[in-house]
């Protein structure tokens, strides 16, 4: 199950305590699930669970039978709510302050009696119209809504719980979204998913900590390459001078040194000087070496 869904599945798991709240949720799926007007009143959704909660408040809030369950088997399989009866449409739209006719789809603020039912109308929304993606990938929330209108008055409800959103259009539908993952760790645990908003940190943790270890690794085969290539201009070196003037042109407190490092490329600076007689640091072996170096320049 992708992590939206599982999202969709732990909001739809728990219903608000007061009936304000309740019919503020259902208000939510109803203005931003597939249609709500006086044609059409339904739901499309991938989550069986998010359609349950639908058919279950309908009747309760709104005094009609159940609505209508079809399986559509789309791009993918949609579980289908709707109210097949016009009468019924016209109740629930007088239910939540709707004619059904209006030009524009706005949010009825009428519908948010107490202070928690915005939670409980933008937990509808989400169900109906949310999508959060895997952490694993990226960082997004968006809800997805066809009327413009309803978009802004989406926005602005966000804001004033603090979630300040953006908009994007995408094929005709209006984009809201927050893209920070804090930002949607703490909306997750708004809209009552907090397992979901703990397995996203979690998952951002495992990968702070992946990048770090990457960039360590990166920084010491650096070191590495670094130390090889110092040697093997050493060992160059070396070998010029003996090979043209001869070892015993060098300096006498060079030549044991020379000799060490020829004779064993793969010696840290310490133990080249540790082998020294007398034993020399690991500084003064590095400017012993840079003294060699220089010779061979010369030549
Ligand atoms: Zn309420």
């Amino acid at each position: 199950m992708s992590f939206s869904s599982e999202t969709k599945k732990e909001i739809a798991a728990a219903l608000p305590d007061k009936v304000c709240c309740r019919a503020a949720q259902l208000y939510g799926m109803l203005e931003f699930g597939h249609a709500f007007d006086r044609e059409e009143i339904s739901l499309q959704t991938e989550q069986e669970a998010v359609a349950d909660v639908y058919d279950h408040l309908l009747p309760r809030l709104c005094g009609i039978p159940a609505p209508q369950r079809d399986t559509l088997r789309r791009r993918v399989t949609l579980q289908q709510s709707r109210i097949p009866d016009a009468a019924h449409r016209q109740k629930v739209l007088e239910r939540f302050g709707h004619s059904g006719s209006e030009i524009s789809l706005r949010l009825n603020r009428a519908n948010l009696d107490c202070d928690g039912c915005a939670r409980a109308l933008l937990r509808g929304a989400f169900l109906a119209c949310g999508a959060v993606t895997d952490p694993e990938h990226d960082y997004h929330l968006e809800f997805s809504v066809p009327h413009y209108n309803l978009s802004r008055d989406l926005l602005a409800l966000l804001r004033e719980v603090d979630f300040p959103a953006k908009t994007v259009t995408r094929s005709g539908s209006y984009i809201v979204y927050i893209k920070e993952s804090e930002r949607i760790e703490d909306c997750l645990t708004y809209l009552g998913a907090q397992k979901a908003a703990l397995e996203m940190m979690g998952v951002k943790m495992v990968k702070s900590i992946r990048n770090d270890t990457n960039r360590r690794i990166n920084c010491e085969s650096a070191n590495i390459d670094k130390t090889v290539q110092a040697t093997a201009l050493q060992v160059e070196a070396v070998r010029k001078i003996e090979e043209t003037v001869g070892l015993s042109a060098l300096p006498p407190e060079l030549q044991a040194l020379a000799q060490l490092r020829l004779d064993n490329p793969d010696m840290s600076l310490r133990d080249l000087g540790a082998a020294l007689e007398p034993p020399i640091s690991r500084s003064g072996v590095n400017h012993r070496l840079q003294r060699i170096l220089a010779f061979a320049e010369k030549l």
